[in-house]
């Protein structure tokens, strides 16, 4: 019997292993379409995984994911699951700037759209990049008439982070619906710690995300909202040399375990798309107390 009664988010970052953060130094953009590419038979595996838990969820996928893959993004959507954007190619919000970040946002959600036959109503940010720097990607997000975002970590990182945003869901422009579904955090002896997937999911031992989980459902009373990346189910992929040792670990470390990790995460909690989970979140929260000038 999975955990409690709140269905929590399950989603998939959908980018190929070029294409993280963590590698973007020793890859360049204009390389990556000479490289091999694993995301489409890494997304089959996970479509395979989701079918057999009979659980729904939310692709996050790249417009330039979606421009090459499109019978990809028709299975997904014929599967029952949400398509959503994460933007072009992955550049961080704050690099991008206002102008650029509405261009981008604009033309990937045009070629997802195009690729899966649905209207895409969700966005998250490559590397989790809103905060405290770009307050004005809610305003351009709520132009162009987007439900949600879930595009926010409330934590300090090394890549990443907004550690003054709330843990969950809030409403960042007082006159729009628009409502942000930060990440899931955990708290630890009165510290935030990352707890909604990447390496934290990967690397430490399953027992803590089920403890995280289950302390966000039980004591917050809230839904939590986890994240991995096909590349992290893909233990033949290509291995970047020239890359920060750091990154390297954290990368390649646990990747074996992954699918069965993920199934236990799956066969203990409720999941559903982030949506449906988003329309949830909205309905019980009020337009926005939260301060969001730099
Ligand atoms: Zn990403």
């Amino acid at each position: 019997m999975p955990f409690g009664t709140q269905i929590n988010g399950l989603s998939v970052d959908v980018e190929d292993w070029f294409q993280v953060g963590a590698f973007e130094k020793v890859i360049a953009r204009d390389d990556w379409s000479g490289l091999a590419m694993r995301v489409e038979r890494n997304c089959d595996e996970i479509l395979q995984l989701f079918d057999d838990a009979g659980v729904k969820g939310t692709f996050f996928t790249l417009g330039w994911v979606a421009e090459r893959h499109p019978a990809l993004m028709r299975r997904i959507a014929a599967q029952g699951h949400e398509i959503a954007s994460h933007g072009w190619d992955h550049e961080r919000v704050f690099r991008l700037g206002r102008t650029d970040f509405a261009a981008d946002i604009a033309r990937a959600r045009r070629v997802i759209e195009d690729a899966s036959g649905e209207a895409v109503t969700g966005y998250r940010a490559p590397s989790f990049s809103i905060d405290a720097r770009t307050p004005w990607a809610f305003e351009v997000l709520a132009e162009q008439g987007y439900a949600y975002s879930s595009s926010v970590a409330p934590i300090a990182h090394d890549h990443y982070g907004w550690r003054e945003a709330p843990r969950f869901a809030f409403k960042p422009i007082a006159d729009s619906d628009l409502v942000e579904i930060p990440v899931t955090t955990a708290q630890f002896g009165g510290r935030r710690l990352a707890a909604g997937g990447g390496g934290f999911f990967r690397v430490l031992p399953y027992g803590f995300s089920r403890w995280a989980i289950r302390q966000v459902n039980r004591e917050d009373e809230r839904p939590a909202v986890f994240y991995f990346h096909p590349w992290e189910i893909d233990p033949g992929q290509p291995r970047v040399a020239g890359a920060p040792l750091r990154s390297r670990l954290r990368h390649y470390t646990n990747l074996g375990v992954m699918a069965d990790k993920l199934g236990r995460l799956i066969g203990d909690f409720r999941w559903g798309r982030m949506d449906e989970l988003a329309a949830r979140e909205a309905a019980r929260t009020v337009a926005a107390p939260v301060a969001l000038a730099a």
